[in-house]
C-alpha cells in the first residue's frame, strides 16, 4: 500500500516512530499523480516535467487550493486575470500550517474561477473528474481538493467554502470536509470572494484528520478582523465520545421535491445507525429555508462584484494592451474574466446599484437575519442538524452548464449555513446503486465544532464508507 493511500494521522505516527521519511510521502505522492492526474485533473497545474525534487520535503505535504495565497508559489484562482501571480507572502492558515510543521505540496488543487461554482467546470485549466467516475464531475469549487483526496493524489487538502464549495464536493468525492464557523479561521489570504461568507476549511479521508487539521489552521489573527478572539479547543478531545444522548433535529424543509429518492434512501439509513447509536431525532422546521438561494445570490454576487474591482491589470495578473488607461482596464477585464465570473459582477452591480439597492441587497440581508433565528430557535433544543450535504449524487460533466439556474439550485443545503454563519460537515453516509458517494451533512451551533466531531466520528467509526475507495 502507498504511502499516499495513508490519513495524515496515520502518517504522523509513522513519522514519529521514523518508520519514514516526509519524503517517501512525497516519492509515493508524485508516482501517484504520474499515474491517475492525466485522467484526473486534480490540479490546476501540474506537469510531470514540473514534479520537483522530494528530498526538499521537510514534512507531512498538505494541499491548497489554488485561491489560498502560499509564498513564491502561484496562487491564480483558476483564473485568467491572475496569470501568473506569486503571492509574497503566505495566508495565515498556510503560515499556521507550515508552523506545525506541515509543508506545502508544490501543487495547487483546481477550482471553479475564483470559486464561482458547483462543479469545478468553470477553470481556466479545464474541469476536474470524479475519481469514483470520470465522467462524472467531482462538485464544486473545490473539486480538485476532494478529487485529489478521494484519488489518494493527496493526504488532505484546504478548501475554501462561501455556499458549500467544501461540503458539497465531499460528499460527490465521498470523502469529509469542513466549513467552520465564521470567523474561526482566518481569511486572511484567501482571495475574497464574498467576504461575509468565506471560510477556509479541511478536506479529509477521515474525520480524525479533521479535528487535527481544524485545530491548526483555527485561531484569532489580527489580519483579520472578523476572525474571534477565543481559545481553540482540542478537537481531537471530542473523539471517540459517541452518539449516546445527542439530540438531532431533522429540518422537514430539507426532505422535499428535488431529493433524489436514492439519496433519501441512504440519509434514513445513516439517521437509523445513528438512533441505533443512541441519538435521539426529531423533526424541526426552518421555515425562511426556501429564501436561502435567492438570498445568497443577492448578497454574494454583490460582494463578489465589489471584491473583484481590484482585478485591473495594473499591479499583478493578466493585463490586455492598450494605449489608452480606461481602455486597458477594460480589455484586461473582458479578456481576463470567465463568463461565470461577468456573470457574478453584472448581477451583483445591479442589485447593489441605485434604486434596487433597497428592494434587493438591504431585503436580502434582511431575510438572512430570520434564516439565522430559524437556526438559533433550533439549536435552543437540540445539539445539532442534519440533512443530505446535497440533493442529488454527482452529475455528468456538462449536465448543468447551459442552466445556471439549475446549477445554483445543487447548493440549495449548504448556503443556509453560511447565511447563518454556523459550523457544517459533510461525511461519507453511503452510495448510489451506480457506486457514487452519498454525503451525510451535520450542523451545530457557532463555535461548536466539538459536536459536529463527536457525531461525525461516532458515525464513522461504526461505518465502513470512509475506507472504500474508488477504483482508478
Ligand atoms: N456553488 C456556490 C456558488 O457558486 C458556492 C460556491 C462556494 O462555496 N465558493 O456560489
Amino acid at each position: 500500500m502507498g504511502l499516499n493511500q495513508f490519513t495524515a494521522h496515520e502518517l504522523m505516527g509513522k513519522l514519529k516512530s521514523r518508520e519514514i521519511l516526509p519524503r517517501d510521502i512525497l516519492e509515493d505522492l508524485f508516482a501517484r499523480l504520474k499515474e491517475v492526474e492525466p485522467r484526473v485533473k486534480a490540479y490546476a497545474r501540474f506537469k510531470p516535467e514540473g514534479i520537483p525534487s522530494p528530498e526538499q520535503s521537510l514534512g507531512l505535504p498538505i494541499t491548497i487550493k489554488d485561491n489560498i495565497c502560499t509564498e513564491g508559489l502561484k496562487t491564480e484562482c483558476c483564473s485568467k486575470i491572475l496569470v501568473n501571480f506569486r503571492p509574497p507572502y503566505d495566508a495565515t492558515v498556510v503560515a499556521k500550517l507550515k508552523a506545525a510543521g506541515v509543508s506545502i505540496f508544490p501543487f495547487k488543487a483546481n477550482m471553479d474561477e475564483f470559486a464561482f461554482g458547483s462543479s469545478t467546470e468553470n477553470s481556466c485549466f479545464g474541469t476536474t473528474r470524479n475519481p469514483w467516475d470520470l465522467e462524472y464531475v467531482p462538485g464544486g469549487s473545490s473539486g480538485g481538493s476532494a478529487a485529489a483526496v478521494a484519488g489518494d493524489e493527496a493526504v488532505w487538502a484546504l478548501g475554501s467554502d462561501t455556499g458549500g464549495s467544501i461540503r458539497q464536493p465531499a460528499s460527490f468525492c465521498g470523502v469529509v470536509g469542513l466549513k467552520p464557523t465564521y470567523g474561526l479561521v482566518s481569511r486572511f489570504g484567501l482571495v475574497a470572494f464574498a467576504s461575509s461568507l468565506d471560510q477556509i476549511g479541511p478536506i479529509t479521508k477521515d474525520v480524525e484528520d479533521a479535528a487535527i487539521l481544524t485545530g491548526i489552521i483555527s485561531g484569532y489573527d489580527p489580519n483579520d478582523s472578523t476572525s474571534v478572539n477565543q481559545q481553540v479547543p482540542d478537537y481531537t478531545g471530542s473523539l471517540g465520545k459517541g452518539a449516546k444522548g445527542l439530540k438531532i433535529g431533522i429540518p422537514k424543509e430539507y426532505f422535499i421535491e428535488g431529493l433524489d429518492a436514492e439519496v433519501k434512501d441512504v440519509i434514513d439509513e445513516a439517521l437509523n445507525k445513528l438512533k441505533f447509536l443512541g441519538a435521539v431525532s426529531k423533526e424541526v422546521s426552518l421555515p425562511h429555508t426556501q429564501y436561502a438561494v435567492p438570498v445568497y445570490y443577492i448578497i454574494a454576487t454583490a460582494e463578489a462584484s465589489s471584491n473583484l474591482a481590484r482585478f485591473d491589470g495594473v499591479q499583478y495578473g493578466y493585463r490586455a494592451s492598450s494605449d489608452e488607461l480606461i481602455e486597458m482596464y477594460k480589455k484586461t477585464r473582458a479578456e481576463g474574466f470567465g463568463e461565470e465570473a461577468k456573470r457574478r459582477i453584472i448581477l451583483g452591480t445591479f442589485a447593489l446599484s441605485h434604486g434596487y439597492y433597497d428592494a434587493y441587497y438591504l431585503r436580502a440581508l434582511k431575510v438572512r437575519t430570520l434564516i439565522k433565528n430559524d437556526f438559533d430557535a433550533v439549536f435552543r433544543d437540540f445539539d445539532c442538524i442534519i440533512t443530505p450535504t446535497s440533493p442529488t449524487p454527482a452529475f455528468r460533466i456538462g449536465e448543468k452548464t447551459q442552466d445556471p439556474l439549475k446549477m445554483y439550485l445543487s447548493d440549495i443545503y449548504t448556503i443556509s449555513v453560511n447565511l447563518a454563519g454556523i459550523p457544517a460537515i459533510s461525511i461519507p453516509c453511503g452510495f448510489t446503486k451506480k457506486g457514487l458517494p452519498v454525503g451525510l451533512q451535520i450542523m451545530a451551533k457557532p463555535f461548536d465544532e466539538e459536536t459536529i466531531f463527536r457525531v461525525a466520528h461516532a458515525f464513522e467509526q461504526n461505518t465502513e464508507w470512509h475506507k472504500i475507495k474508488p477504483k482508478l
